[in-house]
């Protein structure tokens, strides 16, 4: 049975910005999501990557999206550059995708750097060179083992689950973050942890969108420390954290509401990160 990611693995995992410290040591992390459909997704994942403590955002998806990302952040970069990881996909559906779009998404998926794979991307994750790191829920699980000739039924255990995890991981060559009330974290290798810092108040729209923004930043930062020469070697403690932090920062912004908890939004799940990476 896979261990749970805890408070403590994610402290071992995150570091306090030193004296030393510039914006490109912290991390670049670049975001190409959302469409002229789903604007906000862009939104949503610019804001989690700023919140979770990364040094630079780029965000060089469509226009209108862009336009809204620097309303609210005008700290987001919109100039192509250098990047240490990447996230694609929020927001956006691959049925729809223009064709210039798709070759600009293989282009990422072709470079060196880490690439977190969401939602309308998903189907572009299968045979390409990044490392990649692919965040389906349960559906998008499905249809994913489903393209790579697994049997797309997986079963509602942890176990069965954390085992159909790894199975995807390894026929994929990518991270497997399989989301849900608990998530599962599996890499090829077969390293595989579950995350549970999150609560049902989190089953609301949005908040995969900041889920992946907040796992492309932590990626980042582990990047950069890596081109440094520190760091862990493996990707799986990042991811596990980035989802951690998700999790965790959405249980504070409910519980702020009452003992109960209360109604939460993903732009609170945003908001209430910075609480989640002091802690
Ligand atoms: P998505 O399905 O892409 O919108 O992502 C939803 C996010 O909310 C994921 O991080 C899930 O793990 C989380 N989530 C959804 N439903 C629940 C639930 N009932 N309990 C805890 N987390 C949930
Ligand atoms: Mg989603």
């Amino acid at each position: 049975m896979a261990g749970f990611w805890t408070l403590e693995d994610a402290g071992r995992v995150l570091r306090r910005p030193t004296a030393t410290d510039d914006k490109y040591s912290r991390g670049v992390v670049g975001i190409r999501t959302g469409s002229d459909a789903y604007p906000g997704a862009a939104v949503l994942g610019v804001e989690a990557a700023w919140r979770a403590g990364v040094g630079m955002v780029r965000y060089l998806g469509p226009q209108r999206a862009a336009h809204l990302v620097l309303a609210r952040r005008p700290e987001t970069v919109t100039a192509d550059g250098r990047v240490q990881a990447w996230v694609i996909g929020s927001g956006t559906d691959a049925a729809t995708r223009p064709h210039d779009e798709t070759a600009a998404l293989r282009g990422i998926l072709s470079g060196p750097h880490p690439v977190v794979v969401d939602a309308g991307a998903l189907d572009l994750a299968r045979g390409a060179p990044a490392p990649r790191i692919v965040t389906p829920h349960a559906g998008e699980h499905a249809r994913l083992r489903s393209a790579l000739g697994l049997d797309p039924d997986v079963a509602d255990s942890d176990d069965d689950r954390a085992a159909a995890a790894h199975e995807t991981a390894a026929a994929l060559g990518a991270t497997v973050v399989l989301k849900g009330a608990v998530t599962i974290v599996a890499q090829p290798d077969g390293w595989t942890v579950r995350v549970a810092a999150g609560t049902p108040w989190l089953a609301t729209a949005g908040t995969g969108d900041v889920l992946a923004g907040v796992i492309g930043a932590v990626v980042a930062g582990g990047e950069a420390r890596r081109e440094a020469g520190s760091g862990d070697a493996q990707r799986g403690p990042d991811v596990a954290t980035g989802v951690w932090l998700h999790g965790r920062a959405a249980t504070l912004a409910a519980a702020a509401l009452g003992p109960a908890g209360g109604p939460i939004t993903a732009l609170d799940v945003a908001a209430a990160l910075p609480k989640a990476v002091a802690e």
